[in-house]
């Protein structure tokens, strides 16, 4: 009975040890949602869930998975966790772009911010290849889906500035403003330029 009693602050200082030394700071860090400024809120766009699934990438489980494109010579899609995407870990290991580069190249956005918004920021799901827009020489923050109200409030110069890069007539416009749903086909997404903060919206439709 001695012995017994004697022996349980033992094995509680090696439990408490265990919990302060190797336990705690994983938890800490996997609490700290990696910041992504070209996509601000991954989880309310639907690009990131919560999961529990392991990450392929760094072998962990950390409570979320990323859930849109990833263009990869991997013959299987790799599952991966936020922190792995934004570190670059994922693209690197993988050999991998989470969106299509060129678009930006394109119009001449600087190395360093594209290579950020395809190697190191969580793309987004669309039926066609995906465009990331730009504006005042940077990428854009992705907002997810367009709200159908913002739509169908596009007006004046603004409308006319979008119907001509979507190559619509108003016609044309206002029947797919009448058959949008926000996740459905035909698709709009948001995007917003992180300096005037215009509104900026791409169509897709198959
Ligand atoms: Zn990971
Ligand atoms: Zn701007």
């Amino acid at each position: 009975m001695r012995a017994m009693v004697g022996s349980w602050p033992v094995i509680r200082s090696v439990a408490i040890y265990h919990l302060c030394t190797v336990e705690w700071p994983v938890t800490s860090a996997a609490m700290e949602f990696p910041q992504f400024q070209y996509h601000p809120d991954p989880l309310s766009t639907g690009s990131i869930k919560a999961s529990a699934v392991v990450c392929d990438c760094c072998g962990m489980a950390r409570g979320f998975e990323y859930t849109a494109s990833f263009y990869s010579p991997q013959r299987s899609k790799p599952r991966l966790c936020p922190w792995c995407i934004a570190s670059g870990e994922a693209a690197q290991k993988y050999d991998g772009d989470f969106s299509d580069a060129f678009p930006l190249q394109e119009e001449g956005i600087a190395d360093n911010i594209v290579d950020e918004v395809s190697k190191r920021t969580p793309g987004y799901n669309s039926w066609q290849q995906e465009v990331w827009e730009s504006h005042c020489e940077d990428a854009c923050e992705f907002h997810g889906d367009a709200k159908s109200a913002e739509l169908s409030g596009l007006s004046g110069r603004e409308l006319a500035e979008h119907l001509d890069r979507f190559g619509l007539n108003f016609e044309q416009w206002e029947s797919f403003v009448s058959n949008y749903r926000e996740g459905g086909n035909p698709a709009a997404y948001k995007f917003v330029c992180r300096h005037c903060g215009v509104s900026i919206y791409s169509v897709d439709f198959t």
